[in-house]
């Protein structure tokens, strides 16, 4: 029996867990596998479920498919265990062959300027996880009672903070925001919404299709000064922004949206230029007379303070123009503008943070590793551990990119695990149970992913496809789990922590889709407060 803790049930960590069944059920002999996936919080799916913008529900189901992994014989769901809290590493390494860290990243990054701290200044972490109604995050935390917010960062988190900021509340009901959220939304007085990137909108990290999404919010006016958009003319002297334009399709693609928005922004300020009377240019997009709300997208800008307000609150921004030159050196200006804010959310990118024990690299924000290997400080690979997702690689990517990555360490594991080195492999940090039939490698790491999809059918019901040592070795590990004293459990137990099953996390899913029933909003909503979450666990 291989025994596999994976720590995470997020996207990483739950790709782990149906890759480790689904290579080791290529192997010629398919060992008899139990894979324990732990996570801190009483429910699984992690960015998925606290990450994800309610509003997009298709990037949610998700979940669908990470549920069926859950399901799956051979997995089995750890809730309310943190790692450093209720087990430590040691004790994780003593009852696994093996331990995958797949923790993602919670910390948002700082932007290191006057005014970070002040009241009404926050990390969109924080705010991202208040409208998904993450446990850690009161539902009380955040009043949308500033009329004007400025986040900074182009990325696609900053896209779904100011798409969930201007979006008609009402289009949110049908989602899993939390009903003291959505109290929040009802009543926000939020009519500006100011998205300011350091660089230009060639440099912008926006994927397409969710920028383009802005645009087609009803109510919802989305400008771009053209001066800002001009990519030869504009602040960037050195060719940067066309040399991408044209090598990127992202990068056109994102032009393409935010051309339309320029120039609707320069026809409105034409008009209002022009004396009273005068005809609009015949084809100017014509401007939302009556926006409910403006989303500004601003570029060239870097944040250079936060202004506090007569009340001690957030009052403005204050932005530095910047440029690239002709030699393509990244510079301010030494012009300013404030903008008149009362809310500043910080987009800046995710953060990893540090697991107990296990190694990192303080400059990167990941567990240093090869292929998935975690190295301890002198670069040797550590026997038994591995890491997954943005611990390993950064914040970056989405969803599935999970998949190969998670792929590419269970294939270093596996291989690990083999009763040593094939010929031609570097030796191996730890004998053990297996021989992979190909070997270990980061550039095969794709391509054995891709033999273990087409080798299984979409999901993890492994047995069918394994043949009859397969089935034998089922039989064995069902034996075995039965008679197995469950090392984890019983080390919670003596410390009484009362960890969370898979069917314990079904009844707080069955108490969110019955909250929506009684709310008359869709199918889920999550429940407001840490203690509801923790009760309907309990039963
Ligand atoms: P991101 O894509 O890395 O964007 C971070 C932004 O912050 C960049 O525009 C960056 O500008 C800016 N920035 C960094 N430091 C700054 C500073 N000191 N001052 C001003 N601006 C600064 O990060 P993210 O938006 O957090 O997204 C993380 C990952 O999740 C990405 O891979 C993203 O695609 C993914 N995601 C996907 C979806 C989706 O598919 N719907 C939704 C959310 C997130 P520079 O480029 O100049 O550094």
């Amino acid at each position: 029996m291989l025994r596999v803790a994976v720590v995470g049930s997020g996207p990483a960590g739950l790709y782990t867990a149906e890759a480790l069944i689904k290579q080791a059920a290529l192997l010629p002999v398919p060992p008899a596998i139990k894979v324990d996936v732990i996570d801190r919080l009483p429910t699984p799916y992690g960015l998925v479920r606290y990450g994800v913008a309610p509003d997009h529900k298709s990037i949610k189901s998700v979940a669908n498919y990470l549920r069926r992994v859950l399901e799956s014989p051979d997995v089995r769901f750890v809730g309310g265990v943190s790692l450093g809290v209720d087990v430590t590493r040691e004790e994780l390494l003593a009852a696994y062959d093996a331990v995958v860290y797949a923790t993602g990243a919670m910390r948002d990054r700082r932007l290191g300027i006057d005014g970070e701290d002040l009241p009404g200044s926050y990390a969109a972490t924080d705010f991202v996880n208040w409208y998904c109604g993450h446990p850690d995050v009161d539902p009380d935390a955040f009043t949308l009672d500033a009329e004007s917010v400025a986040v900074i960062g182009v990325g696609n988190v900053a896209v779904d903070v100011a798409r969930i900021l201007a979006r008609d509340p009402a289009e949110l009901e049908a989602t899993d925001i939390p009903e003291p959220v959505m109290d929040a939304l009802r009543a926000s007085r939020v009519r500006e919404v100011h998205v300011i990137g350091r660089r230009g909108p060639a440099q912008a990290k926006f994927t397409t299709k969710e920028l383009r999404e802005l645009g087609e919010l009803a109510g919802v006016e989305v400008s771009v000064p053209a001066r800002e958009f001009d990519l030869e003319g504009g602040f960037d002297r050195s060719g940067e922004s066309a040399t991408l334009a044209a090598a990127d399709r992202r990068v056109r693609g994102n032009l393409v949206a935010m051309a339309g928005w320029s120039a609707a922004a320069t026809a409105a300020s034409a008009a209002s230029d022009a004396p009273t009377g005068a005809a609009p240019a015949p084809d100017a997009p014509a401007p939302d007379a009556t926006p409910a709300r403006n989303l500004r997208l601003r570029f060239w800008l870097r944040p250079v303070e936060i202004e506090k307000s007569a009340d001690g609150t957030v009052g403005g921004i204050r932005l530095e123009r910047t440029r690239l030159t002709e030699s393509g050196e990244f510079e301010g200006t030494g012009e300013f503008e404030t903008i008149d804010v009362q809310m500043v959310l910080r987009s800046v990118g995710y953060q990893s943070v540090p697991l107990p024990g296990v190694p990192f690299d303080a400059r990167t924000h990941t567990v240093p590793n090869v292929a998935g290997r975690v190295l301890s400080e002198t670069g040797e690979p550590l026997p038994g551990e591995y890491v997954a997702g943005w611990l390993k690689r950064g914040p970056t990517g989405v969803i599935g990119t999970n998949k190969a990555d998670a792929a590419e360490t269970v294939q270093s594991l596996l291989a690990d695990l083999a009763g040593g080195p094939a010929p031609g492999e570097t030796a191996l940090p730890r004998p053990g149970l297996l021989r992979m039939p190909r070997s270990a490698g980061t550039a095969e790491a794709a391509a054995a992913a891709d033999l273990a999809d087409a080798a299984v059918d979409t999901a993890v019901g492994l047995a069918d496809a394994a043949g009859s040592a397969q089935d034998a070795a089922g039989a064995e590990a069902a034996a075995e789990v039965a008679s197995e004293a469950w090392a984890l459990a019983e080390l919670l137990a003596a410390r009484g922590v009362d960890h969370v099953s898979y069917e314990a996390w079904l009844r707080v899913s069955a108490a969110e889709e019955e909250l929506a029933r009684s709310l008359g909003r869709g199918d889920r909503v999550k429940l407001p407060h840490r203690d509801a979450v923790w009760s309907a666990a309990r039963g």
